[in-house]
């Protein structure tokens, strides 16, 4: 009797142990591939990306490609961005442990939790309250107690909580949000997707001495920053 049950434990425990260790290997691979030999070598950003697992943060019906090379359908016409973006525009914020982070885009809470690893406090506002609620539940479930999300249109960043010592903005604009600018502590860095509805320019801020000097990073797709109404900004 008791072979019988051990059996059927091992019948249970096997394919579960099986699953979670394919997906190690799939986010060990990720990183190695298309994360380090595209040239990020912030081994904490590195870290992060290893750590986080963002099998969680995918729709189950695209969790068997959470690992791919490219953007997924969240819902609501939304997406989790790219592995290799998600990592190139942390490693532009340069971030140290402690700071406090603003996002613009929760979305499904991905960057979030990553930002999360590697920082005090993430404070993160989504306009789609649906994808704010699910966003929140995934990242209880993971016990990710610092990341505060609230629901409103980013455009007008997050008030209460500035200055940031850095801004990511997960949708785009046509322009910089000049809320944005504002709440940017001094010293601060922020990247954002600015241009088109299509194709925009990342854009990497620095604020020195009250003044925001600006660099293009590299061309993006991003989903448009909406308004309340839902019109673009
Ligand atoms: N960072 C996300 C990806 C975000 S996709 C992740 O890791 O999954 C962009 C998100 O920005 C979408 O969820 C969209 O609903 C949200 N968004 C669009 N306009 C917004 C606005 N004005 N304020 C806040 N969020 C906005």
């Amino acid at each position: 009797m008791a072979q019988i049950f051990t059996l059927i434990w091992l019948m249970v425990l096997i394919p579960v142990a099986v699953v979670s260790q394919d997906y190690d290997a799939e986010r060990s691979s990720m990183v190695d591939q298309q994360i380090l030999n595209r040239g990020i070598r912030n081994t904490r950003v590195l870290d992060a990306m290893r750590s986080v697992e963002r099998h969680h943060f995918v729709p189950e019906q695209y969790r068997h490609m959470a690992y791919s090379d490219r953007p997924l359908p969240i819902g609501h016409q939304q997406t989790i961005s790219q592995p290799y973006i998600v990592a190139l525009m942390t490693d532009y914020l340069n971030l140290k442990e402690g700071e406090k982070v603003l996002e613009i885009g929760t979305g499904s809470g991905y960057q979030a939790a990553v930002l999360a690893e590697l920082v005090g406090q993430v404070y993160s506002v989504e306009i789609v309250e649906e994808l704010a609620h699910r966003a929140r539940k995934t990242l209880d479930e993971l016990d990710y107690d610092n990341v505060h999300i609230r629901i409103g249109d980013g455009y007008k960043g997050w008030k209460e909580h500035a200055p940031y010592d850095a801004i990511i903005v997960t949708a785009s604009p046509s322009d910089i949000p000049p809320p944005l600018k504002d709440q940017l502590a001094e010293g601060g860095r922020m990247v954002i997707p600015v241009g088109g509805p299509v194709f925009q320019k990342l854009l990497l801020l620095r604020k020195k001495e009250g003044k925001v000097k600006q660099t293009d990073v590299t061309s993006v797709r991003f989903v448009p920053m909406i308004d309340e109404e839902g019109d673009r900004h």
